[in-house]
């Protein structure tokens, strides 16, 4: 991602919803600043017997709301920025879906698909020993993002627990359900960009039912929310991974598909009459709704001008950079932005912590549930508060939150000492 500083994007978004708030510099600056940085280098020894030393990052934005919450990402192009930013949208995240969070992000600068399964589990347990002194269920709670999963997050469960000498569930989420992990949370991501986007076409007199639907990105958000989305009569007509994307405008046959992305393989092998497109190419077809779930800074000023869908969805963090979102606003282009669009997936988080710290679990009904409340409610204010200022949504979000987060700082009696 080089020239592109994603947290040159979080500052550009706090200094405007501040400055519609009327804050003066001094009421908002600190959150301007992620509280803590840690960095640290993980040695694994690998299969072959040499030594690899990987560079990893936990840094907690704000615990103004709450402990610091975050998932932790395995990606190649993994730096310090990148996670800075990630921190920053978890702690705008929680607080503008009224959960008792601040925000934080971890990532290790690796390709988890080139290691073997020895090698990821001991680069985790090394890191979960590194990262130790700043994490714990009050503290700050690590959870599942790009490159990493359930089983992953089994490991930290563990590896913590081992150290502290007591089994601690709480100190991680999106577990295995046979470790507490919540029913639901799996799905928990795309299920929120599912409501987010059936709420939005709601509002413009749209319907989800026969809409025409591109996702970028076949990970844990993008494969769950096509499938949701065609469940609830979407029309999955584009979706792409790494190694390109396909696209039939009739509509893709998303199960056949499902199967093959869930067997980790990529669509470049997938065999279809659909036509083969690029990445570029799929954010920029005709459709009612574009997904994109894959990373930052995919709908950038280069692009902008290109994009024809109707609507955007952000089911990753940071897909739009604030050039890009500010010239789709003037043309009238609805963009959910991530703290709201993505926000299920840290919900159902919340809720997974809380059935830990009671030791008590919900059926996953019980949950859906939840989670429709939740994100319905976030979507109405955000909505509300877009037409009353007169804002995008992005905007509308941002103000929410950060009135949120700066009023939790003025009522804990300001900086502290
Ligand atoms: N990685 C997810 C996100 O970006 C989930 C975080 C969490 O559940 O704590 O929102």
């Amino acid at each position: 991602m080089s020239g592109y500083n994603p947290y040159d994007n979080v500052l550009a978004v706090i200094d405007n919803a501040a400055k519609l708030l009327g804050y003066t510099q001094q009421e908002y600056e600190q959150i301007k600043f992620p509280e803590r940085e840690m960095k640290v280098s993980v040695p694994v020894r690998m299969d072959d017997g040499s030594v690899k030393v990987f560079e990893g990052f936990r840094i907690q934005h704000s615990t103004l709301r709450g402990p610091a919450k975050g998932g932790i990402r395995f990606h190649p192009d993994v730096d310090v920025n990148e996670v800075k930013a990630l921190a920053a949208w978890m702690t705008f995240k929680c607080a503008v879906i009224g959960i008792p969070y601040g925000g934080a992000k971890g990532g290790i600068a690796v390709d988890p698909y080139k290691l073997s399964k020895t090698e990821l589990k001991n680069l985790t347990r090394r890191y979960t020993f590194m990262i130790a002194p700043v994490i714990g269920p009050e503290t700050d709670i690590p959870a599942p993002d790009v490159g990493s999963n359930a089983e992953v997050m089994g490991w930290i469960m563990d590896s913590y627990s081992m150290l502290m000498g007591y089994s601690a569930p709480g100190v991680v989420t999106g577990k295995p359900i046979g470790l507490g992990g919540s029913l639901g949370r799996g799905d928990a991501t795309g299920r929120g960009v599912t409501i987010t986007t059936q709420n939005l076409l709601g509002k413009l007199g749209m319907k989800l039912e026969g809409a025409s639907v591109a996702v970028q990105g076949m990970g844990n958000v993008g494969s769950v929310s096509a499938r949701l989305i065609s469940e609830a009569g979407g029309k999955i007509v584009a979706v792409s991974d790494v190694s390109g994307g396909i696209y039939d405008p009739e509509g893709l046959n998303f199960k056949e598909i499902l199967a093959h992305v869930s067997a980790r393989k990529l669509l470049d092998s997938y065999e279809t009459k659909a036509k083969r497109i690029g990445n570029q190419e799929l954010l920029c077809l005709p459709v009612d709704v574009l997904i994109p779930a894959a990373l930052e800074n995919q709908i950038n000023i280069d692009n902008v001008d290109k994009i024809r869908a109707k609507v955007i969805v952000e089911g990753a963090n940071g897909p739009t950079t604030v050039e890009a979102g500010e010239a789709l606003n003037k043309r009238g282009v609805h963009v959910a932005p991530d703290i709201l669009a993505n926000a299920g997936g840290v919900a159902v988080s919340y809720f997974e912590w809380v059935q830990n710290l009671q030791s008590f679990y919900w059926s996953e009904e019980e949950v859906n549930s939840k989670l429709q409340v939740l994100m319905d409610n976030a979507f109405k204010s955000v909505w509300e508060t877009a037409e009353e200022r007169k804002v995008s949504l992005r905007t509308a979000a941002y103000v929410i939150a950060v009135k949120k987060v700066v009023e939790a700082l003025s009522l804990r009696g300001g900086i502290w000492p």
